[in-house]
């Protein structure tokens, strides 16, 4: 995708909010810092367009961006991921299940998580959440510029081996440094919204 024009429509929290076009989305979750707002920007083709990194105070909002009138990338603020139980539920925050369970429009999930550490309890309730719910994601480890390309396999082996929620075709690697895995997401999100 050849991204030339790219608006932040609108900052979301109620469903009455979100943009009533139609356009197909694809929502982009993942802990605060695992590289989220970089790789928006990545996907995008601008340095700093997406917030980067959490603002302690501000406001969380779902932010929709329009990508050349075709989809939408909402940003999902970063959280705690639950398990679908009702306590955890009221933790992952009705705001983002909201969103997540209720949008016609919703195509699929990127999930982002750090390459360089096995997936967490928390990553893996989230990659739960999101099998539940039967939305169709793609899992991202993020920061792989930091590993050497001789531990790729190895990585991802380990990363498949802990959770049965991925395996070698739902999980790609990526980096906001070198643009690694760019057009592998980019092919991935225009698969989901044609
Ligand atoms: P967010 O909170 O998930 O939106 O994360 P950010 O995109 O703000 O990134 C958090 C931190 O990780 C920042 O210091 C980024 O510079 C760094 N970071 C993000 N992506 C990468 C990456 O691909 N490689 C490296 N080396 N650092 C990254």
């Amino acid at each position: 995708m050849k991204v030339h024009n790219v608006e932040l429509t609108i900052s979301a929290v109620r469903p009455e909010q979100y943009p009533v076009e139609g356009l197909p989305e694809i929502a982009l979750v993942g802990r605060s810092n695992v590289g989220k707002s970089s790789l928006i920007n990545t996907l995008i083709n601008r340095k700093s367009y997406a917030r980067t990194s959490s603002q302690p105070g501000k406001t969380q909002t779902l932010n929709f961006y329009n990508v050349e009138d075709l989809l939408y990338l909402v940003d999902v603020p970063g959280y705690g991921y639950a398990k679908v139980s009702k306590k955890e539920r009221d933790k992952w925050g009705r705001m983002i299940e909201t969103y997540l369970t209720q949008r016609p429009n919703l195509k699929g999930v990127i999930a982002l998580m750090d390459a360089r550490h096995e997936p967490t309890e928390l990553d893996i309730q989230m990659l739960g959440f999101l099998h539940y719910y039967q939305l169709p994601f793609l899992a991202v480890g993020t920061k792989i510029d930091k590993i050497p390309r001789s531990k790729w396999n190895k990585m991802v082996s380990n990363a498949v081996k802990k959770t049965s929620f991925l395996n070698h075709d739902n999980y790609a690697l990526f980096s906001a440094v070198n643009k690694t895995g760019k057009e592998l997401v980019w092919d991935w999100i225009e698969k989901m919204v044609e």
